[in-house]
């Protein structure tokens, strides 16, 4: 038999039925809602364009955004929490083709087109297809069925994300404070008791960190 070749599996049939099963269905990842039977297309990022259309100016405003944005949860500690949360909101999973590797935080309304990095702008995708989603905004990329599965999570995500890092309580008590964002003791402990620990918090003030990880 002659072998063939496909640029792209779209789908499957049911040998018994005839039936028509979508990918996601036969990979057994969470099905979106709605009969959606084959891989949604996708526009795919302008060949040789960069991000924010390559404008420096658009490469300081985004540094600034994201620093912003890290400041409210101020310490590396503090944005794994959230982050942990964040990824848990998505099912650890790129929320355009489910894939579990290289996962990066998306603007969902791009930088470019007025969008700001903060709770319910912020979508998980894989390294791939935030590059092919590009300076897209959402329903010049995704499904309008995935933008309605999108949206309620989006709504879950802006409240998960609502935390302001607070000065006081921080140097009142930090490990009372960590316990009270709702991290695990276990970690807790092993911060306050492992000085090689990369978020080691010293007992003892002044407490000084600075934060390493950005994403
Ligand atoms: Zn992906």
């Amino acid at each position: 038999m002659r072998p063939m070749f496909y640029e792209r599996i779209t789908g499957a049939c049911d040998v018994e039925t005839g039936e028509v099963i979508s990918i996601k269905e036969i990979c057994g990842v969470r099905p979106l809602p709605g009969p959606i039977s084959v891989w949604p297309l996708r526009r795919s990022r302008p060949k040789g364009k960069q991000r924010g259309h390559g404008s420096e100016m658009f490469k300081g405003q985004r540094r600034k955004d994201s620093n912003k944005f890290f400041m409210r949860y101020r310490y590396d500690v503090i944005w794994n929490h959230f982050r942990n949360k964040l990824i848990g909101l998505f099912n650890g999973r790129c929320f355009a083709c489910d894939s579990p590797e290289g996962l990066q935080l998306d603007h969902h309304v791009p930088l470019i087109r007025g969008g700001r990095r903060e709770p319910g702008n912020i979508v998980m995708l894989c390294f791939r297809c935030n590059q092919q989603k590009w300076d897209y905004l959402p329903d010049e990329f995704y499904s309008t069925d995935e933008l309605a599965y999108l949206s309620p999570l989006l709504e879950q995500e802006a409240e998960i994300l609502a935390f302001k890092f607070n000065e006081e309580h921080w140097v009142a008590d930090p490990f009372r404070y960590l316990r009270d964002i709702g991290l695990s003791p276990l970690l807790i402990n092993e911060i306050r008791t492992n000085p090689d620990h990369s978020w080691h918090v010293s007992a003892t003030p002044p407490i000084q960190f600075v934060i390493t990880a950005k994403d």
